[in-house]
Parts: C-alpha cells; sequence; structure tokens
C-alpha cells in the first residue's frame, strides 16, 4: 500500500500553524483537532514542524510562560517528508530511524497531506487482516 491509498481513505487536510504563533496557540490547535502535530509554514514553504513533544519539552524547560515563546523557537526545522509514491513499509524505516510519528507529504513540491504513525498502523493491520484471510481461504479451498 502506497501513501497516495492512504491520503484517497484519510484526506488531504494539513493542520498548519506560523512560525510566529505561541506555542499555546498550537497547542490550541493540536487539541481542538486531536492530533499530535502541526507543520509550520511560511507562506505555501514547509518551514518546520512542531509536535506535542516539542511544547513538553519547552515547557519543562521555561515553566508556563514558555507557551508564549513562538512555535519557530521550539519546531524542528529540518523536516523529513515523504511522496505518495512511498510506500508503507519506506515509512515504517523512516519513523523508526528518525524517532519521530509523522511524516509531511510533497507532491509536486507542495504540502498534499500528512500520515502519521497511527494511519500507517491502521493500514497495516487491516493489510495483516486481509493476508490472513486470504491464506485461511486459500487453506480451506485447497
Ligand atoms: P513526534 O514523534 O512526531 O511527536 O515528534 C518527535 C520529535 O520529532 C519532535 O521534536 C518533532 O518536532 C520531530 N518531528 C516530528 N516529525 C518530524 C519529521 N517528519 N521530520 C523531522 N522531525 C520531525
Amino acid at each position: 500500500m502506497t501513501v497516495r491509498a492512504i491520503l484517497d481513505l484519510k484526506g488531504r487536510d494539513v493542520v498548519t500553524v506560523a512560525p510566529e504563533k505561541t506555542l499555546a496557540e498550537a497547542a490550541e490547535l493540536l487539541s481542538a483537532n486531536k492530533i499530535g502535530a502541526v507543520v509550520v509554514v511560511t507562506g505555501e514553504r514547509v518551514s518546520g514542524i512542531l509536535s506535542e513533544r516539542d511544547i513538553v519539552k519547552a515547557v519543562s524547560r521555561g515553566g508556563a510562560a514558555a507557551l508564549e515563546s513562538r512555535v519557530a523557537d521550539s519546531m524542528t526545522s529540518t523536516v523529513v517528508t515523504c511522496s505518495p509514491h512511498d510506500t508503507m513499509a519506506a515509512l515504517m524505516n523512516r519513523m523508526t530511524a528518525g524517532r519521530f510519528r509523522h511524516l509531511p507529504v510533497i507532491e509536486n513540491g507542495k504540502l498534499a497531506g500528512i500520515v502519521s504513525i497511527g494511519d500507517v498502523v491502521k493500514h497495516r493491520l487491516a493489510e495483516i487482516e486481509r493476508e490472513s484471510s486470504a491464506l485461511r481461504d486459500y487453506i480451506m479451498t485447497a
């Protein structure tokens, strides 16, 4: 299964935030959308990614005042991305190697979706279920 197939099922909407917003505003976005990361954009350009872990780190270092600091100060600027042609196995490798749970999708140089580890696990489980049921059918009819 490819990233494109996952996006066809889950949709291509991405929650984004501007780098000059505060961590409190970003936290509100995460909570309202029930997600774990927002992509930071400057105009149409992806300039970073901010996950719940970055907010927790900032608060543990600077206390509640850190919530008034800018997203740009806590985001990860070197964003690892994927393309619609990537396979689920490639995504799992990239997430495991980078120790993160979100991969923005870039198509023709533009943000075209986001895949989380939750999406990968959900689709991989469905794939395993389909494979084992095909195997069961094969054994029953052999
Ligand atoms: P996560 O596991 O996605 O909550 O993120 C853990 C850490 O990795 C945080 O510091 C994020 O900013 C960073 N991160 C998340 N996704 C990516 C990504 N695709 N590329 C680079 N860094 C990321």
